[in-house]
């Protein structure tokens, strides 16, 4: 017995030395790419980036940098790298109204799952390292992240809102949902986040894909929103408000929400209230632009849907203009899926676009596809930049992105958390 005992805390002690020893040996550096410092707003060429165990352990110019001995050496000559693109806006069960209803009616839990888990992997594969799921159905983004986050499956970072929290008859909202009044929406709140929602996600107005009401109808009553900050709060959770007007952003951001979604119509006034509240907008500018419309007709959006893109589009872009001007804090948000085709790029890289086409220099859209992202997160200790300490998630490009932010068309590389998902020039 004793000697049992004796023999399986060997094996545990070498087991213990074994692994530690194992990790230590998973040091890479990438080599002969330039390196693009979206902290700082530089580009350093021929720069070198180690990483030990998917963290980054060192970055700079080359002849700053030395190589751990033994190290794996990843070549990328000529590149540059960017930061994992990260995306906030995202359903990865997306239906929206056509054929894609048609496709999905009826689907099951396990049928959701999957499809959810085939476009994560999509989405890796496209250069975005983490995203933000501002609602999608019956907790199946929850489990995706938590599997993905065990190495379960391959798939960005989620961080995850669970269900929309909404009124009865608001946008998106089931026909199962009824919560309404202060009192239920306390309910509701807890709900998700008990299922393990990160997030609060609200409805407060009408949006494109509901056909109920119009777009800029501020549905949700204030002390509705208060109740969902409070609870929230008391969780240390923030609230993201799907919003089509001035009129209802202005009662959610004095109600203490910390993000607008969209933003449809906006005004100057309500930029400026949410820059002084630090309040996040996350324009999903392609849901309404000219790039978008060949995605509209391939998943065969029906009449009504349509007029309600065209009411919103030049709105829509004049906000976003007026949000940059403004200095409001923007995160890139797609609201499409982020591999989704868009205008010979994808819906991710187009959304970027849009931002320096509406005022943003080269180096502010990158921003908002990365470090801002990870500020709005407060996980930017973590992610956001090729920077030491944080997680080894990064794209290479044929390009420099601060010249041209379209260099990001040119990404034929991803790597998250040391770990290579896609290499296009091996
Ligand atoms: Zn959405």
């Amino acid at each position: 017995m004793m000697n049992t005992v004796v023999r399986m805390v060997k094996v545990m002690v070498v087991l213990a030395l074994a692994l530690p020893a194992l990790a230590g040996a998973q040091v890479q550096a990438i080599v002969g790419a330039g390196l693009v410092d979206v902290i700082e707003g530089r580009a350093i060429e021929n720069a070198v980036v180690v990483i030990e165990n998917g963290r980054i352990t060192a970055a700079g110019p080359a002849a700053e940098v030395s190589i751990p001995d033994g190290a794996e050496r990843i070549d990328l000559e000529g590149r540059w790298l960017a930061p994992g693109l990260m995306n906030m806006h995202v359903h990865l069960g997306l239906i929206l109204p056509g054929l894609m209803t048609a496709q999905h009616a009826g689907e099951s839990d396990a049928e959701l799952t999957l499809r959810m888990a085939d476009n994560a992997k999509k989405s890796l594969h496209s250069g975005v390292t983490t995203i933000r799921q501002p609602g999608d159905s019956r907790h199946a983004d929850i489990a995706l992240g938590r599997a993905i986050d065990r190495g379960v499956l391959p798939g960005p970072r989620i961080v995850s809102s669970g269900e929309m929290v909404n009124i009865t008859g608001g946008h998106g909202a089931g026909t199962e949902m009824h919560h309404d009044g202060p009192y239920e929406l306390r309910k509701a709140t807890r709900y998700q986040i008990r299922a393990g929602a990160q997030w609060i996600k609200i409805a407060i107005s009408g949006g494109i894909a509901t056909p109920v009401g119009g777009i800029g109808q501020p549905m949700m009553t204030r002390d509705e929103i208060e109740a969902v900050v409070d609870i929230a709060q008391r969780h240390g959770l923030k609230v993201t408000a799907h919003s089509g007007s001035a009129e209802a952003t202005r009662v959610a951001v004095e109600a203490g929400i910390h993000g607008v979604e969209h933003g449809y119509f906006l005004d100057r006034d309500v930029l400026r209230l949410m820059r002084e509240r630090d309040v996040w907008y996350v324009p999903t500018i392609v849901v309404s632009q000219p790039g978008t419309f060949d995605f509209f007709e391939r998943i065969g959006s029906p009449p009504w849907y349509m007029e309600r893109v065209y009411e919103v589009g030049q709105d829509h872009w004049r906000a976003l203009e007026m949000a940059i001007e403004e200095g409001v804090n923007i995160a890139l948000g797609s609201d499409q899926f982020p591999y989704e085709p868009n205008d010979g790029t994808t819906a991710t890289i187009r959304e970027a676009e849009y931002y320096a086409e509406a005022g943003m220099s080269n180096l502010q859209a990158l921003q908002a596809a990365t470090i801002q992202c990870a500020r709005m997160l407060d996980m930017e200790d973590d992610i956001g930049s090729i920077s030491v300490g944080k997680y080894a998630d990064i794209v290479a490009l044929e390009a420099n992105p601060l010249e041209d932010i379209s260099a990001l068309r040119t990404l034929g590389f991803v790597m998250k958390e040391g770990r290579v998902y896609r290499n296009d020039w091996e």
